[in-house]
């Protein structure tokens, strides 16, 4: 079973479902303690088959009966039908139960790999650089053959099968006992995780609903920069600029730093169209519309006195100031009225909140939020923050949390590596050719790195690049690159390693896994963290020099100061998703009023003694948090994990044989697979030390 997207997009996160995952549940409405025959037949078939069977046989059974009775409703058959099923498919002995777990698990590989074969076809135009996409392109490629599948799983009763023979378990189970299973008890366990739910086609609906409806709200928030008038009335961004909440207002934020006339104005003015945002006193009315001019600070809206672009014909006789109405809050609340639908039939997972941290991400919120708050509230922070301000030469504004100086030159230039990686790599082909020789800089014997090369299928990629897995043993991964007519660039070849480490990893832990229902890793930041690994060596590959100390110092010191600001953005995503499970029947001002009270409430916790400034909501202002269900703590544990990884291959030394050790032990709780791969659980000690030594290394005339 499969909980993490078999496709690794890296630049922007994914959204394909695999056969089995939560995006696919079940259809059916569970109505079995209506059913005023149920508790008599499982009593009867308890003392049928222990009689059949022997004793040894009761935990078994009477797990499985009340498995199978949990999710049986009437349109599945009437008690005879109950009897006849159960009596006919509970494996009572360990050599049955085996042939059964085999036949299984080489099945559900065998149609992950075909929904992944046709779902890899069905994208080829999409996917590759092929010539002109036409309409009915997208819809094959948006077509997924596998959206039906659980459904069918139960009401052709496969998904009763499993339940009535192997353990639904729940993330205290998996962490308590999980560690002394043996590897064929894990893969039953995920075998039968796949049945865990069993949801009713009209709330998925709802749910796919409440996403899309969330999603186009978000992918159409654009402020046009060019009519942001400041306090003294001028115009700081250029004419067509049109930024999305949040990420490219974030991202021009960052952008700033570089611009020593106009950058901080410009910072200064997009933190109040952001906290205009989040406290939704922003004038509806500008709003993805270039029609008009607004002063964010005193929220002056006028018809455009220049105009940028084409807005069409759009009269405005009557207009003002009013504030969008909440919407973004209207939208979340959508969001938590579909989810909590779901709830009633996902038994072991009873909320979303349950369901992301105990299903997809496997670490309890508990010691998710314990991971966060040793960030957040690390003695590290206050002096890397009197470290960047000594770079700014200014105090810290709030804004700062996207500070993006720690990034040092190369020693080489973009058109000097482009010109290198042209010449070695014309076409696809040469690059596909040299796979193995790259797999053995990395310290993969000539063997084995011609054995991984054979599983990987290189093809020039439409988009900027990336990786799909076989899913069953007799496909092959694919790895998509892009290749301009003047041959691959230095992006190009960057991003190919790292798409490329994701085929590495999944070829280990899809062809030489011991169970193939244990394929893949724990969620998405292991692959990223493996990928990322072969990625930070590109330059040693091209025989170039490798970044220095320097450049590896400030790196550190950026990927913790990024972890501090998402950790925070995490804890407020937490917080507002309890709150509203807490407060079912909020209304969306409501839940605006809460979620900036919690926004500052973090911010006065963690960032105000080191920003010296209280109350500021722009934690608040991912847009994630509106559509994304929950989604953000992602972020941090990635980090953390990454770090992890990457201190276990510097230890190690040659990289090859770690990483294959690694990947080979497949999709077992994090906790499970950090400790075999580097001897403790996830947790922020390794991104701590690395920050620390790196703080100590830049200043050692202070010691
Ligand atoms: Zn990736």
């Amino acid at each position: 079973m499969r909980l993490f997207p078999v496709f690794a997009f890296c630049v922007s996160l994914c959204s394909a479902s695999p056969v089995f995952g939560e995006t696919t549940m079940p259809a059916v409405t569970v109505d079995n303690r209506s059913l005023p025959w149920m508790k008599g037949a499982c009593e009867s078939l308890q003392t049928q088959l222990i009689a059949k069977y022997g004793e040894s046989q009761r935990v078994r059974l009477q797990r499985g009966l009340h498995q199978v009775a949990e999710f049986w409703r009437s349109g599945d058959g009437d008690e005879a039908s109950f009897k006849e099923f159960v009596l006919n498919n509970f494996a009572g002995d360990q050599s049955t139960l085996n042939t059964m777990f085999n036949r299984f698990q080489g099945l559900v590989e065998q149609l992950n790999g075909h929904m992944q074969e046709i779902t890899r076809e069905f994208r080829q135009q999409a996917d590759l650089d092929a010539g002109p996409v036409l309409p009915f392109d997208d819809l094959f490629a948006g077509y997924d053959p596998s959206a039906h599948v659980v459904d069918d799983f139960f009401n052709n009763k496969l998904a009763f099968v499993v339940l009535l023979n192997f353990p639904l378990t729940t993330l205290e189970e998996r962490l308590t006992q999980g560690p002394d299973w043996n590897r064929q008890q894990w893969a039953e366990v995920r075998l039968a995780q796949m049945f865990a739910k069993r949801v009713p086609a009209e709330v998925n609906l709802e749910v796919a609903r409440a996403a899309a409806e969330s999603d186009s709200y978000i992918s159409q928030y654009n402020i046009w920069m060019f009519h942001l008038i400041d306090q003294n009335g001028q115009r700081l961004f250029p004419p067509k600029l049109r930024l999305l909440s949040h990420w490219n207002l974030r991202d021009e934020i960052k952008a700033d730093y570089a611009d020593h006339e106009h950058g901080l104005a410009k910072q200064r003015c997009i933190q109040q169209v952001m906290e205009r945002i989040i406290t939704q006193t922003i004038p509806g009315v500008v709003v993805n519309n270039s029609r008009f001019d607004w002063n964010p600070w005193t929220n002056e809206v006028r018809l455009a006195t220049e105009f940028d672009a084409d807005s069409g014909d759009t009269a405005y006789g009557n207009f003002s100031n009013a504030p969008e109405p909440s919407t973004r809050y209207a939208m979340l609340l959508k969001t938590f009225q579909a989810a909590q639908k779901v709830d009633p039939y996902s038994p072991t997972a009873p909320s979303l909140i349950a369901r992301r941290f105990d299903e997809d991400r496997e670490i309890p919120e508990q010691r998710v939020r314990a991971m966060l708050e040793q960030v957040v509230t690390s003695p590290l922070v206050p002096k890397l923050a009197a470290l960047i301000q000594r770079r700014l030469g200014r105090p810290l504004e709030p804004f700062d949390i996207w500070y993006d100086g720690f990034r040092s030159r190369g020693a080489y230039t973009e058109a000097q590596l482009d010109a290198i990686v042209a010449n070695k790599y014309p076409t696809a082909g040469a690059f596909q050719k040299d796979i193995p020789n790259i797999l053995m800089k990395f310290g993969f014997s000539p063997e084995k790195a011609q054995y991984v090369a054979n599983n990987i299928v290189v093809d020039p990629a439409r988009g900027s690049g990336h990786a799909m897995g076989a899913s069953m043993r007799s496909a092959k991964a694919h790895l998509r690159t892009r290749v301009e007519s003047t041959g691959m660039n230095y992006k190009g070849f960057n991003i190919a390693i790292h798409e490329m480490g994701h085929n590495v990893e999944q070829t280990f832990s899809l062809n030489e896994i011991d169970d193939t229902l244990l394929e893949g890793v724990p969620n998405t930041a292991f692959t990223e963290a493996l990928a990322m690994v072969l990625q930070g060596h590109d330059l040693e590959l091209l025989g170039l020099a490798a970044p220095d100390e320097q450049t590896h110092t400030l790196k550190t010191l950026n990927d913790f100061w990024n972890t501090y600001e998402i950790s925070g953005v995490a804890l407020v995503d937490m917080d507002v998703w309890h709150w509203m499970y807490d407060h079912p029947e909020a209304s969306p001002q409501q839940l605006r009023d809460a979620t900036v009270g919690i926004a500052k409430n973090i911010w006065n916790k963690y960032y105000a003694p080191v920003f010296d400034k209280r109350d500021v909501v722009l934690l608040a202002v991912y847009s994630h948090m509106i559509d994304s269900f929950l989604y953000l703590p992602d972020y941090p544990i990635g980090h953390l994990i990454a770090f992890q990884v990457e201190e276990q291959m510097r230890n190690a030394g040659a990289i090859g044989p770690e990483f294959e050790r690694m990947a080979k032990m497949g999709h077992v709780t994090p906790d499970m697979w950090m400790i075999h791969a580097t001897g403790k659980p996830v947790g922020a000690e390794s991104l701590l030390s690395a920050t620390d030594k790196a703080l100590t290394s830049l200043a050692p005339q202070k010691k």
